[in-house]
């Protein structure tokens, strides 16, 4: 079975986005794949946390993986922090990473932009542990929405590299879009993509939002003045977000979701957007409430993850140590 490489931060609770753009697809992946998934706890170490939220949300984050379907019996699932080669693989990424490549990530800029207070070096060099995480595990897929489509790209590159500068040991891993795969704008800007981190809680959908506020989200989104439903996403993008989401839900084409609204208002179609939403998120939150209260089970299903991703992961560290000329110990 081919290998499939992929994590979320523990930023907050997983979006909308998250769960159309990824989590969802996950799952399905696990049938046909071998699946390693993982909190990036790492890479949210770029943004400052209150330590205890950030255990906290690692935590949380750990099972509503694991309440969106994620099985430990059938994936490899695991924090990142818990398996050392992570952070000891990041550093030689970090000396195979070129200031200049780093400076045209566009992540960069945008969270710089954000955080104009905390433009840290871990910022800046989050691709190269990201390239670092994804060679580890010499992983042949890596499922990224589109924002991360830069970062594979460097990571092939830093592999490209590395394999030629010393050898080939990397595995060339390669994007893998799943057709059913949805990119999920703010619901308050639908010109920037929903992020899990933004601080405008009507911007978001949390995929823990009960029926109620999911509903009176999406009767405030962000639409424009036309009244008329039609996938237009240059002109029309807070509805085009919203018939995208209809659609990821649904199954429904643009085209069927057009006539499915043709004459009526927005509240209405709103109103079905939201319900449909309401239902999706539904058992996910109701197996989330029961995990989170099970926390030796979650300690115990973190401990064996961490185990197995440590006992893959070495192996290609290893040999990546002997390729450079680090001396082993004995
Ligand atoms: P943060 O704001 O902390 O960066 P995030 O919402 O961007 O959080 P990540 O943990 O960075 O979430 O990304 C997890 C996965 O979700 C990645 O595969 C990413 O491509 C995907 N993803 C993130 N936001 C969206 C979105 N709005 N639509 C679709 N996929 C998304
Ligand atoms: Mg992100």
């Amino acid at each position: 079975k081919k290998i499939i490489l992929s994590g979320i931060q523990p930023t907050g609770v997983f979006t909308l986005g998250n769960y159309l753009g990824a989590v969802r697809s996950w799952k399905k992946m696990q049938e046909d794949y071998n699946c390693y998934y993982f909190i990036a706890d790492l890479h949210s170490m770029t943004i400052h946390i209150d330590p205890q939220k950030r255990r906290q949300q690692t935590r949380e984050a750990f099972a509503l993986l694991l309440a969106c379907g994620i099985d430990t019996e059938k994936s490899l699932v695991f924090v990142q922090s818990h398996n050392k080669c992570h952070a000891e693989m990041g550093w030689i990424m970090d000396c195979c990473s070129q200031f200049g490549e780093l400076s045209r990530m566009t992540q960069f800029k945008d969270k710089s932009a954000k955080h104009p207070d905390n433009i840290n070096a871990g910022l800046f060099t989050y691709p190269a542990l990201m390239a670092g995480d994804i060679l580890l595990y010499q992983a042949d897929y890596v499922p990224v929405g589109a924002d991360q489509t830069q970062h594979l790209e460097f990571t092939r590159d830093v592999a490209t590299r590395f394999n030629h500068t010393y050898g080939e040991v990397f595995k060339l891993p390669e994007g893998y879009f799943p057709k059913a795969g949805a990119r999920v704008m703010s619901l308050q800007d639908p010109t920037s993509k929903m992020s899990k981190s933004d601080t405008n809680p009507k911007a978001t959908i949390s995929i823990l939002d009960d029926e109620k506020t999911i509903l009176k989200k999406f009767k405030s989104a962000v639409t424009d003045s036309e009244a008329c439903v039609r996938f237009d996403p240059d002109k029309k993008p807070g509805v085009s977000n919203l018939m995208t989401i209809y659609s990821a839900i649904t199954g429904k084409t643009m085209e069927e979701i057009e006539s499915e609204f043709a004459g009526k208002g927005y509240g209405d179609f709103k109103a079905a957007v939201g319900q449909a939403v309401a239902d999706e998120l539904r058992p996910i939150r109701e197996n989330f409430a029961r995990l989170i209260q099970d926390r030796s089970y979650l300690e115990e299903e973190m401990k064996k993850g961490a185990e197995r991703a440590t006992y893959i992961a070495n192996k290609t560290l290893t040999k990546v140590k002997k390729r450079v000329g680090l001396l082993l110990a004995k």
